[in-house]
């Protein structure tokens, strides 16, 4: 077997495939990933051998241009698509945007737009902004996560919610409510910010319309990565694609004056594709290749189970909000705690770091690939410290910073 297909065992392979500074035990790559230590290498190969020596011949001679649809197939195996239907390039706002737009022409004669008020704002702020440069009496219907399923109905155009919530890590069941958005005439965007690189996701299998997602978080291509969007292939070539750039035109170099649509998913590229992000994300991958999902999974639950049990045991005054089911959540773990912000950043302070999401949640990200069961320890022992010490309640915890 060559080197790429080689099986990693998760944690045991994995862990020292990644740069960790001395000391820390890092919660938060449900937020941004940590570095696996080929992305410098490949980077700079990029920058000196390809950008460097070949110059704009890169774009034919190092492969650039097709490399969206090459590294958008690497994905497509991480989240059970098929080969082709995935994109990769832009960020996840702009791709959930691009999605919604399609998705909407496809159901022209209705007017809702469903999601829940677990989705990520940005999500929620994209379609509000679409739905008003539409201007065709569009209108987006916030309900609870739990009353996603009694709220599809022939009303509804697109159901549009984000399979695990990033507040609470509780997740939709995406088999059940897409197949039932189907029988109502429903089309189906599902964002998958949480899910991909977190747990086994079955594109193909739950017949979801489209997908979006980012790489990271879980997937750990670095800060600003691009994102991807995936298109079912019964749609892919008669979809609208609404951002028409000139990489998604069927002769982006023939320069027409007006827009044709490339087939299948290539449409939904839309210009110029961050080949420098891209290097860092094709080395996040060569871990990914040789890894199991169905592993990363069975860890992250018990890993997950490990740390709920050790908190609860310790520290009774956090308030767990993540569901206990396997089945109903995702790869992170939350707490709600009335001091969150400050305990949270007492716990940076020694080295856990977790983040925080308002009003009140200490949220835990669990990643197998770099996160053991000593970590999780070490980490459950610092956090018991913190609040049962009441650490958090001294002044310098008490800052708010830009980022939380
Ligand atoms: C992280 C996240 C985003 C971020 O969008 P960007 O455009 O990459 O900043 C969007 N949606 C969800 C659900 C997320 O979790």
């Amino acid at each position: 077997m060559s080197a790429r297909t080689t099986k990693l065992r998760v944690y045991d392979d994995t862990k020292a495939l990644f740069h960790m500074p001395d000391g820390v035990i890092y919660l938060d790559g449900n937020s941004l990933g940590a570095l696996p230590l080929g992305v410098a290498e490949r980077v700079s190969r990029v920058i000196t051998a390809e950008w460097g020596d070949q110059l704009i011949r890169a774009w034919n001679s190092a492969g650039w241009y097709a490399q969206p649809r090459h590294v958008g197939d690497r994905i497509a195996r991480l989240i059970g698509a098929e080969t082709g239907s995935v994109m990769v390039g832009d960020t996840l706002s702009l791709k959930v945007y691009q999605a919604l737009a399609a998705a909407l022409d496809m159901n022209a004669s209705r007017k809702v737009v469903l999601s829940d008020t677990g989705n990520f704002p940005t999500d929620l702020y994209m379609a509000e902004g679409l739905i008003a440069t539409l201007g065709r009496g569009h209108q987006l219907r916030l309900v609870t996560p739990e009353e996603i399923e009694a709220s599809l109905s022939e009303e509804i155009a697109v159901l549009y919610i984000t399979e695990v919530d990033y507040r609470t890590g509780r997740r939709h069941d995406m088999a059940k409510l897409t197949a039932r958005a189907h029988r109502l005439g429903i089309v189906t965007v599902w964002d998958l910010a949480h899910s991909a690189g977190a747990l086994p996701v079955d594109l193909a299998g739950t017949g979801a319309d489209f997908a979006a997602g980012c790489t990271y978080k879980y997937i750990n291509a670095g800060p600003g990565a691009p994102a991807f969007l995936y298109v079912a292939p019964r749609h892919a070539d008669s979809v609208r694609a609404a951002l028409s750039g000139w990489m998604g035109h069927a002769k982006p170099f023939a320069f027409e004056l007006s827009y044709a649509a490339a087939g299948g998913v290539e449409r939904m590229r839309v210009g110029t594709p961050p080949v420098l992000a891209m290097a860092a994300l094709e080395a996040a991958l060569d871990i990914w290749d040789r890894v199991d999902i169905a592993e990363v999974r069975a860890r992250s639950l018990a890993l997950g189970d490990l740390l709920i049990s050790e908190v609860e045991r310790g520290c009774p005054q956090l308030t767990l909000v993540t569901p206990r089911a396997h089945d109903r959540r995702g790869s992170q773990v939350s707490f709600a705690f009335e001091g969150g912000y400050a305990a949270m950043q007492a716990l940076i302070a020694r080295g856990v770091i977790g983040d925080f999401r308002a009003p009140d949640i200490m949220r835990f990200g669990i990643t197998p690939l770099y996160i053991g069961e000593a970590e999780v320890l070490k980490a459950a022992e610092v956090v018991e410290d913190v609040i049962t010490g009441e650490v958090w309640r001294r002044p310098e915890y008490q800052v708010v910073n830009a980022v939380t």
